[in-house]
């Protein structure tokens, strides 16, 4: 089992399969971003061997993320692998797609095991969608969205806030997630990696959109926690449950339960901070697991308290200098 300095376990892996994608969010990359030499990027076999090497310390829960995750070739050969394992020790197997290949892969998905997927969403007006993506195009994502209701996957969506782009459309996100029996999760936008504005001019505080949500509907504060960092409420009208990702205006740290790794094998014990250890060189030197496992052991107890996000207006913003599609959301 593995748990860290502050007695939290960790039983929860997200694996960024890729830091590639199809999209070029303009919260999340510059327009113009390097990526990785794929010849540094681990083969999907050591990605399962390394998951497979986490469930047996005690990991229950792993989410495939990126980059866009359904980008990468022949991705379904991971799923079908970690899926074998669920039931096994593994509990669930999860994915956070931006929802362009979802109709492609949804039935894949499930059948492979999945059966509840994020899928970020951060406009329902065509042309904002393609402005906040640069490239996406809103109709596919829509019609993958429902092939994948259609096909059994449960569907939350994740949707990051971001003043004077999308706080028009905060109700009408909750209004047609409700409709389609979806649930919703907003974020604060993080500060990761350069991106060629200041972040101050995107972040827009939740309790804003906890503010505009109240407006219209009657909320009630939920207490489920997941361990992850959001934090619930239950929509009265809608029937539906709305999340709220607060890395600034509520430090989420206490209950974290999860670790990161990136495409390349780095394992990092904290989104927010840059202390990372190297599982790639364990993993390539002997196809005994135990070099691995004590690297993993050994990365554990630096598992920090808690992030070091600042955005402030006045004030340097301070910044995490990776971009979020190298570990993943
Ligand atoms: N490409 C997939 C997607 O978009 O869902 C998976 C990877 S993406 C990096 C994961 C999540 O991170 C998305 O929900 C995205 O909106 C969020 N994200 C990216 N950059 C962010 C930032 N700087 N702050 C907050 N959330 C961010
Ligand atoms: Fe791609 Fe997801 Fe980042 Fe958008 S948020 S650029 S879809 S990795």
């Amino acid at each position: 089992m593995l748990i860290d300095p502050f007695q939290r376990k960790i039983s929860y892996v997200r694996l960024s399969v890729t830091d590639r994608c199809d999209f070029r969010c303009t919260y999340c990359m510059s327009e113009d971003m390097d990526f990785l030499p794929k010849k540094d990027v681990l083969s999907l076999e050591e990605m399962s061997r390394l998951c497979n090497t986490f469930i047996d310390l005690g990991v229950r829960k792993l989410r495939i993320t990126g980059g866009e995750p359904l980008v990468r070739k022949n991705i379904m050969q991971l799923f079908n692998s970690l899926g074998k394992q669920l039931g096994q020790g593994l509990e669930e197997l999860t994915l956070t797609t931006n929802g362009s290949q979802l109709g492609r892969y949804a039935q894949n998905l499930y059948d492979s095991g999945v059966r509840r997927i994020n899928v970020s969403l951060d406009s329902l007006e065509k042309n904002k969608f393609k402005k906040i993506t640069r490239i996406g195009d809103l109709d596919k994502v829509l019609e993958g969205l429902m092939i994948a209701k259609k096909v059994g996957l449960k569907i939350k969506i994740n949707t990051v806030a971001l003043k004077g782009i999308n706080d028009d459309e905060i109700l009408n996100l909750v209004n047609w997630c409700g409709e389609n029996k979806f649930s919703i999760t907003f974020i604060e936008v993080m500060p990761m990696g350069e991106i060629g504005e200041k972040r101050s001019n995107q972040y827009m505080p939740l309790n804003e959109v906890k503010s505009l949500i109240q407006k219209k509907y009657s909320i009630t504060e939920d207490p489920l926690r997941t361990g992850g960092p959001a934090r619930y409420v239950h929509c009265h009208e809608t029937d539906q449950k709305i999340g709220f990702i607060t890395p600034h205006t509520h430090n989420f740290c206490e209950l974290c339960n999860r670790v990161r790794i990136t495409c390349t094998g780095e394992m990092y014990m904290c989104l927010g901070q840059e202390d990372k250890a190297d599982l790639k060189t364990p993993l390539r030197k002997s196809e005994n697991d135990q070099l691995l496992k004590n690297t993993i052991y050994k990365a554990i107890l630096r598992k920090p308290k808690g992030h070091d996000f600042v955005i402030e207006r006045r004030k340097n913003e301070k910044f995490i200098p990776r971009h979020m599609n190298v570990t993943g959301g």
